[in-house]
């Protein structure tokens, strides 16, 4: 696949690390990404390959062999997946689940974990945070784990837990003390690291949920499943606050991806508006059609402006929360713009699978939803930022 042409990043810079991930990229065309998304497959090769180059090790601390990136060159290789065609979402949770560990682990737990996740013998991908019941409102689940001598017992289901079927760990938000018997409803929650491979069918049963993108999503059921304590990340009833502490980070990695998509829809959409003659002239040439796509680009350069800005305060250790939360809304909605201009540009042929269109317009459309949705962002900056009444 040729290199991108159009400009689209605000920052120039990093742009060794840019061309690296490129490179890898090229070995992964839009017909490896339509192959998979048409038998719903996991890019094992892709994987392997982002984790033998140690761009998924990259927000690990070197001490631990990782490559102890800041946010913003970490954010920078998964906009460049994205923006080659590819979808970082089958491995992204790696990066930022990592955070909880890096950040709230023991000394023990890192020494444990961190190295063998660095050197790719271990994979770190899935994150159980979200249940049927409770949906945005985390404080609400019901998933119990028990204290029982040196191990809880963990009872409840998850959904929505991605790649739980590709990896070997997941971090799993629990209940350890009922919401009944906390004074405040975000207490009483806790951070395990569980190992999947251990587990047997009975205690753990993992089903796929078939979703509209192929992003190997399951439901998950515990019943009566033994974790050691020494899993536990940090202190019992803090599992809320660490999973808030690395939500900057995630915001800022996916707000990237969402750039990464809008600059590949914005390019496709350029070259087939400069391309497709009708009526003896290029579609391109009539504003009905440049218009839009000169808008999407507008929109998506301001959003990683904003995304530049979040990245320059976590790497910075200063307050990020609004900027971050407002670089994944404005990201994920440009994004959202230019694959619908996009798929607009190429008329019929924009539900062919083989431009990639429509599957990366399938794919573009998550991040308004999930990791959470733009909707909550909202509510977040009504009340944080500007003050006003809490609306749930
Ligand atoms: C493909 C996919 C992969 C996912 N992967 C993971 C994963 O790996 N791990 C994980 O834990 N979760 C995962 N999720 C879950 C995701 O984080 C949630 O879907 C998301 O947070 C929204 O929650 P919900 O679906 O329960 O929607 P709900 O909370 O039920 O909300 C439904 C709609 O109502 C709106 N809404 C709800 N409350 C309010 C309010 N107070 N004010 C205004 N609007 C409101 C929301 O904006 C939304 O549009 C994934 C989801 C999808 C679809």
């Amino acid at each position: 696949m040729a290199p991108p042409q159009l400009e689209i990043d605000t920052s120039g810079k990093f742009p060794e690390l840019r061309r690296g991930v490129r490179q890898l990229c090229d070995h992964f065309p839009g017909t490896y990404w339509q192959r998979l998304d048409a038998e719903r497959g996991y890019p094992v090769e892709f994987v392997t390959a982002m984790t033998e180059s140690g761009f998924l090790a990259a927000l690990i601390p070197e001490e631990y062999g990782g490559g102890g990136a800041s946010i913003a060159e970490a954010s920078v290789i998964l906009e460049e997946v994205n923006r080659s065609g590819g979808n970082a979402g089958v491995c992204h949770a790696q990066m930022y689940i990592m955070g909880a560990l890096v950040r709230h682990g023991s000394a023990e737990q890192k020494e444990r974990w961190l190295p063998p996740l660095a050197e790719g013998r271990l994979r770190l991908q899935a994150f159980g945070v979200t249940e049927p019941n409770a949906g945005s409102d985390t404080t609400r689940i019901q998933t119990r784990a028990e204290r029982d001598g040196d191990e809880y017992v963990i009872s409840g289901q998850k959904i929505w837990t991605s790649r739980a079927q590709h990896s070997d760990l997941m971090l799993l938000l629990a209940r350890t003390t009922p919401l009944e018997k906390v004074k405040k409803r975000t207490a009483g929650l806790s951070l395990f690291l569980v190992d999947l491979r251990n587990a047997s069918g009975q205690e753990l049963t993992i089903r796929p949920l078939e979703t509209m993108i192929n992003h190997h999503t399951t439901e998950v059921f515990f019943e009566g499943l033994r974790v050691p304590a020494e899993n536990r990340i940090g202190e019992e009833g803090k599992g809320f606050r660490y999973i808030l502490d690395g939500m900057n980070a995630e915001r800022i990695l996916i707000a990237a991806e969402s750039i990464g998509d809008g600059g590949w829809f914005v390019e496709r959409a350029v070259d087939y508006a400069n391309q497709r003659i009708v009526f003896d002239r290029p579609i391109g040439q009539n504003q009905g059609v440049q218009f839009p796509i000169a808008q999407a680009y507008a929109n998506l350069r301001a959003a990683d402006l904003m995304r530049w800005q979040a990245a320059r305060l976590f790497d910075g250790k200063r307050p990020c929360g609004a900027e971050a939360n407002m670089a994944k809304m404005l990201a994920a909605d440009a994004a959202w713009e230019a694959a619908n201009v996009c798929l607009q540009t190429h008329g019929g042929f924009g539900f062919a699978r083989e431009h990639d269109v429509e599957r990366k317009f399938r794919e573009a459309k998550l991040y308004q939803i999930a990791p959470v949705s733009n909707n909550l962002v909202l509510s977040y900056l009504a009340q944080h930022v500007l003050g006003l009444p809490r609306s749930y």
